[in-house]
């Protein structure tokens, strides 16, 4: 077991967790949220630190990352646990893991043996994914620095619940910051999720961006009855355009069905190409359809000039038109990362 970050003893052997927006109370021998801190005698202990349940070397866009190290490939690693209860979750075997699931399946890594895979499969950088990482923050941190003195490039795939002190104490070592904005209301987030207080999810994404400059693209998968009507979709997509600016791609995903969302169907396309008409229309310059191969909407064009930038088929990715992070044709700043880049 491995002592827990940033947390606060409290009276009477209690202590306060915060690494996310829960920010639990935790009484001796109980167990956060996320079922994966357990405060032993008034020191709060991480169960997962190292313990992964799916490594896997993933093409970035994959994750989806469409404007940071196009046509990459990244050492994808996730645990145990997870701080939301999402319906939809596509992941659901491992994020509602309990401690028994962690022992009967898990895989030791350690910080620096995830270096040497990253190395052995030709990598250019890790993402922690799969499943909320801040869920084992103090290994993702040691994993980071390490990364930044190997010169690869670190990715977070976020549900973006992360408290503003940890993400100032891992921000010098993370470059993307891939993050979830399931809807724009209370109501959205307290059924999808069963989270009551969402909108510090904004402003640690902001954060990210403005204090860290790290690459942000955002994530919505658009769930039929839950998520997909205007009202959700324009709030999503003008807090895009006005806090991260209107350059940051953002991906509306096609859901299907699973774990408790089984009784819905598979989002029409008609209502993702709305999606991307709401976000168009607002003034974001790249909006990309998720889960739908083939689609035109998964190339990159230039809002400027029209021509073709990186075309996508499939994890096929071929980049035709960059010049550094701007268009090659026409000279518009696309802020699309390329190496060397930090
Ligand atoms: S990481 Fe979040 S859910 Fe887990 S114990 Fe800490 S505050 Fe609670």
């Amino acid at each position: 077991m491995h002592e827990a970050m940033l947390y606060d003893r409290l009276p009477g052997s209690r202590v306060r967790c915060n690494i996310c927006q829960w920010r639990c109370t935790i009484g001796p021998g109980k167990l956060g949220v996320c079922r994966m801190r357990q405060n032993i005698d008034g020191t709060l202990y991480t169960l997962n630190y190292a313990e992964v349940s799916s490594a896997a070397v993933d093409p970035i866009e994959k994750k989806p990352l469409f404007h940071f190290f196009p046509a990459s490939t990244v050492f994808s690693l996730g645990t145990w646990g997870c701080n939301f209860r999402c319906r939809d979750c596509q992941n659901w075997q491992i994020s509602q893991a309990t401690l028994s699931d962690l022992e009967r399946g898990s895989q030791r890594l350690s910080p620096e043996e995830s270096i040497e895979l990253i190395k052995r499969y030709n990598c250019q950088g890790i993402a922690w994914t799969y499943n909320e990482p801040s869920i084992w923050f103090e290994y993702t941190l040691d994993g980071a620095k390490l990364a930044k003195a190997n010169n690869l490039y670190t990715v977070y795939v976020t549900n973006g619940y992360i408290t503003e002190e940890a993400l100032d104490e891992i921000g010098p070592y993370l470059d993307a910051y891939r993050v979830d904005v399931k809807g724009f209301t209370d109501a959205l987030y307290r059924d999808l999720a069963k989270v009551h207080r969402w909108r510090g999810i904004l402003d640690v994404a902001k954060r990210a961006k403005e204090r860290w400059d790290m690459h942000v693209e955002v994530v919505t998968n658009i769930v039929p009855t839950m998520n997909d009507d205007d009202e959700q979709l324009e709030g999503i997509a003008t807090w895009i355009r006005d806090e991260l600016g209107e350059l940051t791609p953002w991906h509306v995903t096609r859901f299907y069905p699973q774990y408790e969302m089984r009784h819905l169907p598979p989002t029409p396309l008609s209502t993702l190409e709305h999606a991307y008409e709401i976000g168009r229309r607002v003034g974001l310059r790249f909006v990309y359809l998720g889960n739908v191969p083939g689609h035109e909407s998964e190339n990159t064009t230039c809002y400027s000039c029209g021509n073709l930038i990186v075309q996508r088929i499939g994890y096929e990715t071929r980049i035709l038109g960059l010049d550094g992070s701007r268009c090659r044709f026409c000279g518009a700043e696309l802020d699309i990362k390329t190496a060397p880049w930090r």
